[in-house]
């Protein structure tokens, strides 16, 4: 099959031209990034397991009514969704305290928040995607008031179910980070879920045993990368449990 047109390499991901007109293809690399590029490498299966994962998660929030991108699962590594006009900024929703919320008001990690915290950060490599707020958002035009106020409310129903749909299985959510476009339909536009919902960019803990389930495990070189990515895809119901990994090498598990 010819190779489509390629539109963007990220970090994680490369975006294809889809085969119908506002469509995309992304393609869920093995390439892990931390601090910003500052450390990076391969984990083997990770393309695999996010495009599962994070097909699994969008369906579950399209079905109570979250507006996303996602269209349909193509194969191993591949999605086609929506292409959107992606806002540029980066929604992170903290129930625990951990990272870089921890290092700056110096609590312990690991703390319960007193509630949902939603944070703005600029998604700019350059600068190292700093924390804004909505003034500044609205000032710079990023995002106008509306826009935000859909985002906000779109990040707490997404919290609110994920929080249940990981206690479910024995996962605290500890935070994690969305990324929201905008879909243009005529002159009106309305802003829908992108990129991934993944181990990627979620923190998740073990409920009893407080063991990583995330990427944590690489930026922080405690090993057992995949591992962990495999048991949240195993307890999401996506894995058979006897799995070992060894269909997650890559091209050639493509279906
Ligand atoms: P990055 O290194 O910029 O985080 P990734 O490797 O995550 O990139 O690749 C995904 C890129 O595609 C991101 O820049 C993200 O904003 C963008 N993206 C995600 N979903 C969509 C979409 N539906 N339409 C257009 N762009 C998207
Ligand atoms: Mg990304």
């Amino acid at each position: 099959m010819a190779r489509r047109r390629q539109l963007y390499e990220g970090k994680a991901k490369i975006l294809f031209e889809g085969p119908e007109p506002g469509t995309i293809v992304q393609y869920f690399k093995d390439d892990a990034t931390a601090g910003n590029g500052a450390k990076s490498g391969v984990i083997t299966g990770k393309g695999v397991l996010n495009n599962r994962i994070s097909e699994h998660l969008m369906l579950r929030l399209q079905e109570i009514g979250i507006p996303t991108h996602f269209i349909r699962r193509i194969n191993m590594r591949e999605q086609l969704v929506k292409e959107v006009e992606i806002i540029p900024l980066e929604v992170v929703v903290r129930n625990i305290a951990a990272g870089s919320i921890a290092k700056r008001f110096n609590i312990e990690e690991g703390t319960r928040l007193p509630r949902a915290i939603v944070e703005f950060y600029y998604k700019n490599d350059a600068l190292g995607d700093p924390l804004v707020s909505e003034d500044h958002i609205i000032a710079f035009g990023w995002a106008c008031p509306h826009d935000l106020e859909e985002m906000t409310g779109h990040a707490m129903r997404v919290n609110d179910f994920l929080c249940g749909l990981f206690a479910g299985i024995g996962i605290q959510l500890v935070d994690f980070k969305l990324e929201f476009g905008r879909q243009w339909d005529g002159d009106d536009s309305h802003i829908v879920l992108a990129d991934e919902i993944s181990p990627d960019n979620c923190r998740l803990w073990d409920t009893h045993t407080s063991e990583k389930l995330d990427k944590d495990r690489f930026r922080r070189d405690m090993g057992s990368v995949k591992e962990a990515y495999q048991e949240v895809a195993r307890r999401l119901g996506i894995l058979p449990e006897e799995g070992n990994g060894s269909d997650l090498k890559g091209p050639e598990a493509v279906q």
